[in-house]
């Protein structure tokens, strides 16, 4: 697979081009905006557009999506359906911070354990609540990336502080879904620098190892969080 990232917006949120190369189709996840970049990229590589992914309602995530799909031809798949309010008020989102942001409604809402596909490629999807209630990533098992969105950065994890957001469902969804699949697994965050999930493990001060091991009871107590106990 063939991967690609820039910053898109003044946000600069990290928006991804993947492709097959024996087929040349190709998936965006998270076109937030500055689409001239993200065609001239397709373009440039002789790349025909199949999907677009996108990981959250945030209008520098998923703001571009519409137009894009509908100078593309291509579908749009995702979020979770528990996003569908956040997508409805795109709009509104964009102009609150002077960005061009279009409602759509997706060629389908994904769920935890989909696939999601592109010419010979498949991307696995991960419901992972917390920054949002309707976040997911994409995970490409045959690449070992990720692409997490706001879920989890570089040293730092994502915000929770507003209406939709959860301390104790992010924390179980970075720690009992995204670091399970592996420590060797590269993965894109919504914003800044690439990091590994081994990396994160080891030195995020939210929720490394070192750190959940000194978590307090109420940060296990999310459901069906196995957070504190060993080997996970
Ligand atoms: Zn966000
Ligand atoms: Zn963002």
């Amino acid at each position: 697979m063939l991967f690609d990232c820039m910053p898109v917006t003044r946000f600069e949120q990290n928006c991804s081009i993947l492709a097959c190369e024996r087929t040349n189709k190709a998936a965006v996840i998270d076109p937030g905006g500055d689409l001239e970049l993200i065609e001239n990229l397709l373009e440039l590589q002789d790349l025909s557009l199949e999907v677009i992914l996108v990981t959250h309602g945030h209008m520098d995530h998923a703001g571009g999506a519409a137009a894009l799909a509908a100078r593309t031809g291509a579908r749009i798949e995702g979020p979770h359906q528990r996003e569908a309010h956040l997508i409805d008020k795109l709009p509104e989102q964009g102009a609150r911070f002077g960005l061009k942001a279009q409602r759509y409604v997706p060629y389908r809402w994904l769920d935890d354990g989909d696939r999601v596909r592109f010419g010979d490629e498949e991307l696995q999807v991960l419901h992972c609540p917390g920054h949002t209630r309707g976040h997911v990533a994409y995970f490409s098992a045959a690449s070992r990336l990720a692409f997490v969105g706001d879920i989890l950065f570089r040293h730092t994890i994502g915000a929770w502080e507003h209406a939709d957001g959860d301390l104790v469902t992010l924390v179980h969804s970075i720690r009992d879904k995204l670091f399970p699949l592996g420590d060797d697994v590269r993965f894109v965050p919504g914003h800044g620098e690439m990091s590994s999930f081994g990396h994160e493990r080891e030195a995020n001060p939210f929720v490394g190892d070192a750190a959940a091991a000194k978590w307090p009871a109420r940060m296990q107590g999310a459901p069906g969080c196995s957070i504190g106990t060993s080997g996970s």
